[in-house]
């Protein structure tokens, strides 16, 4: 296990500075040290929790000093959740991406119906899976994902059954005067 690996993997200790982690990353793999890649870096970090390359492009627009093609973008998060940077969550719908600020265990909620994804509060993610290990395996990350309906959707489902119940009622009225 390399040494960068073995920071990231110390559960509930603060990461360096994003920045410095970046630097770290392409001196180690040789890469050129572009203005692009920090301005990227320092704007997804602007960005509040979750976030989708669409949410980024526009952050982009709004805050960064100089405008980035859509591929660079993807290409960036990729090259960012591989320096251990960026979270990516890997679901069926488009890829969302957060900040990686540590190594504490996370939950989300995905719903099925508006494929919205939230994060848990911090300490229930812990309490659930401080005591999870297992054995022969680094965990890096601890990230669980809970599919379900949201506030949103079962508020509209409820709405749609009674109206649908209404409307049953109001038929069997009609076809009971004929
Ligand atoms: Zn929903």
């Amino acid at each position: 296990m390399d040494k960068k690996r073995e920071t990231i993997a110390r559960q509930g200790q603060p990461l360096a500075s994003p920045y410095d982690r970046l630097t770290q990353y392409m001196e180690e793999k040789a890469m050129r040290k572009t203005p692009e890649r920090y301005e990227i870096l320092r704007v997804a970090s602007l960005a509040e929790g979750i976030f989708t390359i669409d949410a980024l492009m526009q952050l982009m627009n709004e805050h960064a000093k100089f405008q980035v093609s859509r591929a660079t973008l993807f290409n960036t998060m990729e090259l960012f959740c591989d320096a251990g940077l960026v979270i990516k969550h890997p679901l069926a719908i488009a890829a969302h991406y957060e900040m990686r600020t540590d190594c504490n265990p996370k939950a989300y909620v995905i719903c099925r119906q508006c494929n919205t994804i939230a994060r848990v509060s911090a300490s229930t993610a812990r309490l659930a899976l401080q005591n999870l290990h297992v054995r022969y395996f680094n965990i890096e990350d601890k990230l669980v994902y809970m599919h379900g309906l949201c506030r949103k959707c079962q508020a509209k489902n409820r709405q749609e059954a009674r109206k649908k119940q209404k409307q049953i009622k109001q038929d069997k009225i009609k076809n009971g005067k004929r």
